[in-house]
């Protein structure tokens, strides 16, 4: 990890952690750290339960998204909707959140600096949350939370830094009219079924 690197107990975070969820809303919704903020519509901070057993965490808010302010609320929401049904969540229990609080332009994917930008508000996020797994959706989420280590697809491990659980699965925009990936993302679900149930 770099020396500058972010941590859980960084003074940014244990500050955010302090003020609670209203303060981390209120920070983001104030927030200039990166470029992002001078095109976005609405910020995007997250939604479901406070008190979640999984948490997980997307890329960045697309369009609808963007014009909406709820975290995947398109066509990728409609297959996070269908794989959390499949993995038996109960409405609170999960909580979905992003990497990044804004939509890139042309949703490009997100630079290194509007990670770090956002870094502070999505550890605070986690230690409010406080889950029992964080499910890294994609590799966007996997470079912000794991500062460069990578994991497998589907090998959940305990995390370093915060004891928490971490499961890497595909991003549920990789599997729009991908019969095959879906049908590999079921048996990622199956094989970890036990650490949410
Ligand atoms: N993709 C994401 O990663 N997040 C969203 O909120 C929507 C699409």
């Amino acid at each position: 990890m770099g020396k500058n690197e972010l941590t859980m107990d960084s003074s940014r975070v244990l500050e955010l952690v302090e003020g609670g969820f209203e303060l981390v809303k209120n920070e983001i919704q104030a927030c200039k750290g990166c470029v992002l903020h001078e095109t976005v519509t609405n910020k995007v901070i997250g939604k479901g339960s406070d008190n979640p057993k999984v948490v997980f965490i997307g890329e960045a808010p697309g369009k609808n998204e963007d014009e909406t302010g709820i975290p995947f609320c398109g066509r990728a929401g409609k297959n996070l909707d269908e794989m959390i049904e499949y993995m038996g969540l109960s409405e609170n229990g999960y909580a979905v959140i992003n990497t990044i609080k804004c939509r890139p332009p042309k949703n490009r994917n997100p630079l290194k600096n509007e990670i770090n930008a956002c870094k502070a508000f999505l550890l605070a996020q986690i230690r409010l949350l406080d889950p029992k797994v964080i499910i890294l959706l994609g590799n966007t989420a996997e470079k912000a939370f794991c500062n460069g280590k990578t994991l497998e697809w589907g090998i959940s491990e305990i995390s370093e830094e915060t004891g928490i659980i971490v499961l890497k699965i595909y991003h549920p925009a990789a599997l729009i009219y991908k019969r095959l990936r879906i049908d590999e993302q079921k048996e990622l679900i199956d094989k970890n079924r036990h650490l949410w149930e």
